[in-house]
């Protein structure tokens, strides 16, 4: 296996069948090597990214220098009844004046009732002439089966759909209909951390909108998928082009060439994608290895009001045209620079025994306790260091001597560390929980096999607050990656790692800028939307505050509204004032390539 970084072994990635190629492509670009099962152990890697969602088991066994490339349970969002049901009930409480985005709703056959109410009052409203809706199955996606129709006698399935309001007055380019595919990382549900990607993609229709042919496809649905096989995908369309795709760049200098008021627009598109993961984020268990990528798809109408249509769990990340190339390669750089390794991911592998030791996805912000007391194995060249040759006889007990160690050492008797020996394996061995250690010596001198870890028993419960205290005191692990199958017998057990009271775990990949909590604001195109303010930030801390966090997106868009409308009337720091004056988390707008803060664009309106 080639060496990486600093000496250190490469990153490893996961693919499960039908992953994206890109990922593969990006990541060996990057220096990662691939997972190979036959010949690697199983928890040998350091990132898992699948097409469809993992097993329980997954989440349960994932260790610290591990991450997933879904969270848990999304299919609230996901799934397009789902997603119905679930603003519905934020409409319910919230209020429509926020809960409005979306095109109404109805599942169908359950909702058939209600639907028909609906479409007979738009029928008495109009004459004869009622509304357009549009008919989706629930769990198809890239435009399958779904059709558009007027009268009810058109309505026709033989599975579970959603029948919606169909927007029927598109914003349109050129006599031709788009959407546009957003991107968005949640890099946590808890706390929420939500980041947006600045570039994106425009989906176009290849036939000119056209409300007299409603079974036209080409003209009404902007799926690639469909619109590839259309017989004007290759055709230079007027203004358009080629093809039937933009990126976000280019349809910004679109809007900027009609003189639009783009900062309203993309914080009404930020605010959707809050507010839609609200909805769910209560409901996603705690999961700190995992990270999500969703596509939002936002149709804008003539009024340039935005609308969601969906949320695509897996967003596409094929290559059909040079659109595509220019965004997507950039999307998963940057999506891996979120996931934010360090130096001690490389030591997989170092302490934990999987199969006794279960991270505490599953029980939510209730309470973190490991179901089973994790197990460490400590290597032996940690053994070496003075301070563990002072710590024979003491508390620990290295219950195996083993081999001759790759520190060079002859075998040992078993040996004993003490407390301070033990929180510095542990400042290994949990890797991601804990802050890594500021200095390794990666000798690399060793035969991967020929290494054997120490195992040690612990007796004093570890307390994360000592994580500092111990910080310092890892000198050499020298580790190298052990290759043969661990036994689960010889191995010795740590108290839980969580105490009684809840304590939300650190992980140096969730990184925060420097004793304020705060995720980056930037991490190469992902701009942070979720934390957007101190109150924003309290209220998705603990326990998610969804209350306060709606009331802070509304005040804020209010604001944004306010301030386009007083142009220059608003003296400066009265805004400043009213969009939080020095406040470091404000929200950066999320449009344009350098963004400003929210409140430098206020000022300039
Ligand atoms: P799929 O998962 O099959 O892609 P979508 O909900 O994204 O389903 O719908 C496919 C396409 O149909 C969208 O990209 C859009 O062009 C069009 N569409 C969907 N819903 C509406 C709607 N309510 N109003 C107008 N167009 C819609």
């Amino acid at each position: 296996m080639a060496t990486g970084v600093c000496g250190t072994e490469p990153l490893v990635f996961r693919l499960h069948e039908g992953a994206p190629e890109l990922v593969r492509e990006v990541l060996l670009e990057r220096g990662w090597e691939e997972f190979e099962e036959q010949q690697q152990e199983e928890g040998d890697w350091n990132l898992y990214w699948r097409a469809a969602a993992f097993r329980n088991s997954d989440y349960e066994n994932t260790m610290p220098w591990q991450r997933l490339n879904h969270h848990p349970k999304t299919v609230g969002i996901t799934r397009k009844d789902w997603l119905a049901r679930n603003l519905r009930r934020m409409r319910g409480t919230f209020g429509s004046a926020l809960y409005n985005f979306s095109p109404t709703a109805f599942n169908l056959p359950n909702d058939y009732v209600r639907f028909l109410e609906e479409y007979s009052k738009h029928r008495l409203a109009n004459g004869n002439q009622g509304a357009y809706w549009i008919c989706k199955p629930v769990d198809l996606s890239r435009g399958r089966g779904i059709f558009i129709f007027e009268d009810i006698k058109d309505l026709v399935y033989d599975c579970p759909v959603i029948v919606q309001k169909y927007i029927s007055n598109p914003l349109l380019i050129s006599g031709y209909k788009f959407d546009l595919r957003i991107y968005v990382c949640v890099k946590s549900f808890s706390p929420l951390t939500i980041y947006m990607y600045q570039e994106g993609l425009v989906r176009f229709a290849t036939e000119k909108f056209n409300l007299g042919a409603l079974n036209n496809l080409y003209s009404h649905l902007t799926n690639t998928s469909i619109n590839k096989f259309g017989p004007f995908y290759s055709t230079d369309k007027e203004y358009i082009g080629e093809g039937c795709k933009w990126t976000l760049s280019k349809f910004r200098c679109f809007l900027q060439s009609l003189r639009i008021n783009e900062l309203l627009l993309w914080q009404k598109i930020n605010n959707i994608v809050t507010l839609t993961l609200l909805t769910i984020a209560p409901s996603i268990p705690s999961s700190p290895n995992c990270i999500e990528l969703f596509g939002f798809d936002i149709l804008i109408d003539e009024n340039f009001k935005p609308w969601l249509l969906e949320v695509n769990y897996s967003p596409a990340l094929s290559m059909d045209c040079s659109a595509d190339v220019t965004v997507k390669k950039g999307l998963i750089n940057d999506l891996i620079d979120l996931l934010n390794y360090t130096e001690i991911d490389h030591f997989r592998q170092r302490g934990y025994l999987r199969q006794k030791y279960r991270r505490p996805c599953y029980l939510g912000s209730q309470i973190l306790q490991a179901r089973t007391p994790p197990v460490l194995l400590l290597p032996k060249c940690l053994c070496k260091t003075s301070s563990c040759e002072k710590c024979q006889g003491q508390s620990y007990l290295c219950s195996r001597g083993g081999s001759p160690d790759s520190c060079g050492t002859a075998q040992r008797p078993p040996q004993y560390c003490s407390d301070e020996n033990l929180n510095c394996a542990l400042q290994l061995n949990l890797g991601s929980s804990l802050k890594p250690a500021t200095h390794y010596c990666h000798k690399k001198t060793h035969s991967p096999h020929s290494q054997k870890p120490k195992l040690v028993e612990g007796s004093r419960p570890y307390d994360l607050e000592s994580e500092n205290e111990y910080g310092s005191c890892v000198s050499s692990p020298g580790m190298v990656k052990e290759n043969s199958k661990r036994k689960s017998g010889s191995f010795a057990k740590l108290p839980p790692i969580h105490g009684h009271k809840y304590k939300p775990p650190v992980y140096p990949w969730d990184y925060k800028v420097k004793n304020t909590g705060v995720p980056p604001s930037r991490v190469g195109d992902f701009i942070l939307t979720f934390p957007f303010n101190e109150v924003t930030l309290r209220a998705s801390q603990k326990k998610l505050n969804i209350k306060m966090a709606v009331q802070e997106v509304y005040k804020l868009t209010s604001q944004l509204i306010a301030s386009g409308r007083h142009k220059g009337k608003r003296r400066k720091e009265e805004i400043s004032r009213s969009l939080g004056g020095e406040d470091k988390l404000e929200s950066l707008l999320w449009g344009p390539r350098n963004p400003p803060s929210l409140s430098d664009c206020c000022l300039k309106t």
